[in-house]
């Protein structure tokens, strides 16, 4: 499945906002991951070698269809390489690196959301090795799925086939070769996958 454009919303979450020492804003923070980085349906998540501080952060994606409404979803990891992320924001500079990595964005399978009303209070959590890390509803989202959808097609080229990926609860945090993460979405969606690490290449 081709996916084209990942729209994303930073800090959805006031909780998730806090713990990263970010303000909550008054109006979406967009940034795009490549949607060359997804794959979809994959059991593994494969962390490039060079990375050394890579976050999982578990999000609900919804998915742009014909006539650019959503009607199917999906659990989405917004893997995000803290540190060249932190090093950047210090910058000023750009954080496409630390998030739109090839494999920076692990899918589930899709759902069906035709009624957007019936997953509005629907929990969404994220657990590694069976420890519970991430946990938050739909329903503490500061911009809901509409006011996220509108937001992005006023102002962003989007395209059928594109995903909005909602934000993420609190929680963050490393992963390491080895781990099974696993995700939920209430009711509709749980996906696990093992974490590898690339080698690194060995020089001719
Ligand atoms: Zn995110």
């Amino acid at each position: 499945m081709m996916i084209r454009n990942i729209w994303c919303v930073g800090r959805n979450y006031a909780d998730h906002a806090k713990e990263l020492g970010n303000e909550v804003p008054s109006k979406p923070l967009i940034f795009l991951k490549a949607g060359s980085s997804a794959t979809v349906n994959s059991n593994i998540i494969e962390i490039p070698y060079w990375a050394e501080e890579v976050h999982h952060e578990v999000e609900l994606a919804l998915k742009l269809s014909s006539h650019l409404h959503v009607i199917e979803g999906a659990l989405a990891l917004d893997l995000t390489e803290r540190k060249v992320q932190a090093e950047a924001k210090k910058a000023g500079l750009p954080w496409t690196l630390a998030k739109s990595f090839d494999g920076a964005c692990p899918i589930s399978s899709f759902f069906m959301m035709k009624k957007l009303d019936d997953f509005k209070d629907r929990s969404i959590k994220l657990w590694v090795n069976d420890e519970l890390k991430q946990e938050g509803r739909t329903s503490q989202m500061i911009f809901g799925f509409e006011q996220l959808v509108d937001h992005i097609k006023t102002y962003f080229p989007v395209c059928q086939g594109d995903l909005i990926l909602t934000g993420t609860p609190a929680g963050v945090g490393p992963l390491r070769a080895g781990d099974i993460v696993r995700a939920e979405f209430e009711g509709e969606m749980t996906h696990t996958w093992k974490v590898q690490w690339q080698k690194k290449p060995t020089e001719e």
